[in-house]
């Protein structure tokens, strides 16, 4: 690593044992060492395949049912990222929850590699959903993703809710569609409180997450940002360190 680079992960170690309440956000770029592909990085989905995003829209999904078929049997024939495994990166958040110095994380990834790693959901809040379950449009009836996968396996290619007939959805938070509010509630309210708020692997342009960072300025607190591309909030940030997640944030925690 550059020697200022270095200066630069001294510095946010030193934030980080000062600080008595740190938030940590982070996106698809902390997965992609684990082979899962984020969406506007360079072999991003959607740098690749701009239409791919209109398949992520609440409002396609329901209207579309062959959009739904498409959806299930790429999921049932293994699309889930269930083989993927955290990587340093993750382990290192992990690390940070054991040394006592994580308030919250809160994470726009869907794929569990936080919670893989060690990270607890009492200190985690899943913005965007998980892709362990399963949720009913219609009633919202949730279960584990695994017993729709099963039925779309015997031959069922769009399965609707057994109880209520309603569609069936995987518990993610798609364009056009709320978040939890209980959800964003929390993550506000940790990001206006914290003393140091870390956007990691995210772009920062999916909003309503992408304010929390302003959220947190305002309130005072220290903000780092450790991505490869550029992102709006550079210029308002304390640090920026645009180096591989999975070298930087060990190194760093491992000062904590
Ligand atoms: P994004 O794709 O918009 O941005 C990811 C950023 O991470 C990019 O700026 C890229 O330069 C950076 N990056 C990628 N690999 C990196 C690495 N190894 N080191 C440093 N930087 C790296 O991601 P986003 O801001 O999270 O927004 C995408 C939305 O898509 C999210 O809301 C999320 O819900 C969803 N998504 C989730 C997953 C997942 O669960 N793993 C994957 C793709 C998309």
């Amino acid at each position: 690593m550059p020697a200022e680079v270095d200066g630069r992960i001294r510095q946010v170690a030193e934030w980080l044992r000062e600080s008595a309440a740190t938030v940590v956000l982070t996106g698809a770029g902390i997965s992609t060492e684990s082979g899962i592909p984020d969406f506007r990085g360079p072999n991003g989905l959607w740098t690749r395949n701009p239409g791919a995003e209109k398949a992520a829209t609440l409002q396609n999904y329901l209207a579309d049912r062959e959009l739904r078929i498409r959806t299930w049997r790429g999921r049932a024939e293994g699309g889930l990222w269930t083989d993927a495994e955290p990587n340093a990166g993750h382990f290192a958040l992990a690390e940070l929850e054991r040394k006592g110095k994580l308030e919250l994380l809160v994470t726009q990834n869907i794929d569990s590699l936080h919670l893989k790693a060690g990270n607890s959901l009492g200190r985690m809040v899943e913005i965007h959903g998980n892709l362990r379950e399963y949720v009913c449009m219609g009633c919202g009836e949730r279960g584990p993703i695994e017993r729709v996968l099963e039925r779309v396996r015997a031959g069922e290619d769009d399965p609707p809710c057994r109880r209520c007939g309603g569609i069936l959805k995987s518990a993610t938070i798609s364009f056009g569609q709320n978040l939890v509010a209980e959800d964003y509630a929390r993550s506000e309210r940790a990001a206006a409180r914290c003393e140091l708020f870390l956007a990691i692997g995210t772009s920062l342009t999916v909003y309503p997450v992408a304010y929390l960072p302003e959220v947190a300025l305002r309130n005072g607190a220290r903000l780092v940002i450790i991505n490869a591309q550029e992102t709006p909030y550079d210029e308002l940030a304390h640090a920026v360190i645009r180096e591989p997640i999975g070298e930087v944030l060990p190194a760093i925690v491992a000062l904590v």
